[in-house]
């Protein structure tokens, strides 16, 4: 059967952290990625004692960036908060910054804040993760748009980046199969988040589809990560204001359900 992992993301319109990790470990899973936001809600240190108490694993830590000064400034006191969750990759997240330069200037600047950072994070055990987003977020909320860009940038940094693969963000790209071959090879594939791609999609960031109510081949992209060497969970991450206004804990079954349906036999 396959690993499942949530994203507190899926719920976290109507369940705090606390409440996320407890229906996390009612339901079996051991692999979360959380939100340094709604560590803030609840408290660090209640939020720390609970993961310890229900014996909970972190993935992914969300996030370091925009990559304003501020968010830049921020990035140390992130890095050392996702170490002390045991995070396993700490997100990059880039906003899009076009206000003061155009694309390209913005990906270098970017990048370089990436490699400024690498050393911090190699220290704390960390992998920095970038992770695509669609094209049509370029212009707000990141500027690394494809998984080859997102492997070229791993390649020049180095040891200590990977990335992360989002279904919802990436199914359309005619080069993906090759590039999930290429980070794999690598053995720098961090994580694989599933979810669909509805049609219509009414909001870029809040309309995302349950697995299964889409159109994406997400069986044929798993078998993709899978012989790449990826043998981490599918981790479920759905931003959507449907699935927001439905109980928690239902959410999360079907999706479990939904999930056993498509990668089981994977
Ligand atoms: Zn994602």
């Amino acid at each position: 059967m396959v690993e499942i992992a949530f994203n507190h993301a899926t719920v976290r319109e109507r369940a705090d952290m606390l409440e996320f990790l407890d229906l996390c470990a009612e339901r079996g899973v051991q692999y979360v990625s959380i939100w340094g936001q709604e560590i803030d809600k609840v408290g660090e240190d209640v939020a720390l004692r609970r993961m310890r108490e229900l014996g909970l694993r972190t993935l992914g830590y969300h996030r370091i960036g925009p990559f304003t000064d501020k968010g830049l400034s921020e990035a140390q006191r992130e890095l050392e908060r996702a170490a002390r969750f045991g995070a396993d990759h700490v997100y990059l997240f880039t906003g899009g910054g076009l206000e003061q330069s155009h694309i390209a200037g913005e990906r270098a600047r970017v990048e370089q804040a990436a490699a400024d950072l690498l050393p911090a994070a190699r220290a704390l055990g960390l992998k920095l993760a970038i992770e695509p987003l669609h094209p049509m977020l370029a212009g707000d909320r990141s500027v690394f748009s494809t998984l080859a860009q997102a492997n070229a940038i791993c390649d020049r940094l180095g040891a200590g980046t990977g990335v992360v693969i989002d279904a919802h963000h990436v199914w359309w790209d005619p080069e993906l199969d090759q590039e999930i071959s290429r980070a794999g090879a690598a053995d720098r594939i961090l994580g694989f988040h599933v979810n669909d791609w509805q049609i219509p999609t009414r909001d870029l960031v809040r309309d995302r589809g349950m697995i299964g109510d889409g159109v994406i081949d997400l069986a044929s992209m798993a078998h993709a990560v899978r012989d790449a060497g990826f043998q981490g969970p599918v981790e479920v991450e759905i931003f959507s204001d449907k699935w927001w206004n439905e109980d928690p804990g239902v959410v999360m079954d079907i999706a479990m359900s939904r999930c056993h349906d498509v990668f089981d036999a994977i």
